[in-house]
């Protein structure tokens, strides 16, 4: 990340999972200037720090994303509309217009010439017919064309990051992409419809252990197989990229491939409880396999997100069982602002 702490950094998607631990990695670091900026009103962002510029608008606009550009050294692209498999699913249109955030912030970015850009990317650009696998096939970066994305979600996210390629070439715009992997940790989305598996999977065995039910739906077979990177090792992902000379998307992923039984397993370990499994078939599931391929990350960088899935999954679980606890009691908004002036 920034070397000179004084240059004004700009995380969009600010008030959501990633971008929210983006913006409070860069506190600790020491960055004196900081904006961060969502669509959610700022009582709803997952982190909210008083010490830096918190905006709420919606980056859809090019007016805003000017707003959100000027004088920015460096912008991190995280705002999209998004969610897990159930979302994307059911909500394509939606996902697909998130190409109006990226389009608007790079003219922004050139126009405030603004020199890094940072634009996340997914695992689910790669091409459907490589992951009909439930031995988890590693997915090469090359392994996105011919082009074959997600539906809706991944086809928004292969186009702007061709996009961000070609700002590059011809508008100078140093641009970098990462393609994640599934990034789980606290401080995300865990109910709701928009949560993703490892959350879910918390969520549903913890309501089990403290309702006494001994059950649990698991969307599919349980049979498909990913890969989940640790937010930790996300955020160094992240930092290493932007300062490195990589033009092209790269894997930012986990290459501990479990199976979503294996997944469940690790979380009924965690919370000490054995559950009755109700696989729902009809329910959405994605690909059948996926991994990570991390030689070109390790070829370039000399490192991968190495985070042991049950280490992750333990700090996951202790934090979504604690807002479990407080959603209950109805006091959601004091445990999020405790953690905010704490920190
Ligand atoms: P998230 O949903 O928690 O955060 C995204 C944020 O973007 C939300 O807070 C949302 O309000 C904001 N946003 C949406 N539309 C906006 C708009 N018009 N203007 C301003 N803000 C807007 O998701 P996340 O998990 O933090 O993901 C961050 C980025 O990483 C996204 O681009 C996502 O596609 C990508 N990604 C995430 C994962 C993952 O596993 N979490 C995997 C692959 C890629």
């Amino acid at each position: 990340m920034l070397d000179n702490k004084n240059h004004l950094v700009v995380v969009t998607g600010a008030g959501g999972f990633i971008g929210g631990h983006l913006v409070s990695a860069f506190r600790s670091r020491g960055h004196q200037q900081i904006r961060a900026v969502d669509i959610k009103p700022l009582p709803d962002w997952y982190q909210r720090f008083d010490d830096v510029e918190n905006l709420s608008l919606d980056l859809n606009r090019r007016e805003n994303c000017e707003i959100a550009a000027r004088g920015a050294h460096e912008i991190y692209n995280l705002a999209a509309n998004m969610g897990g498999m159930g979302f994307i699913e059911n909500n394509k249109a939606l996902c697909m217009l998130s190409v109006l955030i990226n389009t608007h912030m790079l003219q922004a970015a050139v126009l405030h010439k603004v020199p890094r850009y940072f634009y996340s990317s997914s695992a689910c650009v790669y091409n459907a017919d490589k992951q009909t696998s439930f031995e988890a096939p590693s997915l090469k970066e090359e392994d996105a064309y011919p082009a074959m994305p997600e539906d809706g979600y991944g086809w928004e996210k292969l186009f702007s990051e061709r996009m961000c390629r070609h700002f590059h070439e011809d508008f100078g715009l140093r641009t970098r992409a990462a393609r994640f992997h599934n990034v789980y940790g606290p401080w995300g989305t865990w109910y709701g419809g928009r949560e993703k598996a490892p959350a879910a999977i918390c969520r549903k065995v913890i309501e089990a252990k403290l309702k006494g039910k001994h059950e649990i739906e698991i969307w599919g077979s349980g049979e498909q197989t990913r890969s989940f990177m640790y937010i930790d090792d996300c955020l160094k992902g992240i930092g290493l990229i932007m300062q490195s000379d990589i033009l092209e998307p790269i894997n930012l992923g986990s290459r501990e491939a479990v199976t979503i039984n294996q997944l469940v397993d690790i979380t009924e370990e965690i919370a000490g409880v054995k559950l009755h499994r109700k696989y729902d078939l009809s329910a959405p599931k994605g690909v059948n396999g996926r991994n990570s391929d991390n030689a070109l990350i390790q070829k370039l960088l000399h490192w991968e997100p190495n985070t042991p899935l049950r280490v992750g999954m333990e700090k996951t679980y202790r934090w979504i069982y604690d807002q479990y606890l407080a959603r209950e009691r109805g006091d959601a908004g004091v445990v999020r602002e405790m953690f905010i002036t704490s920190h």
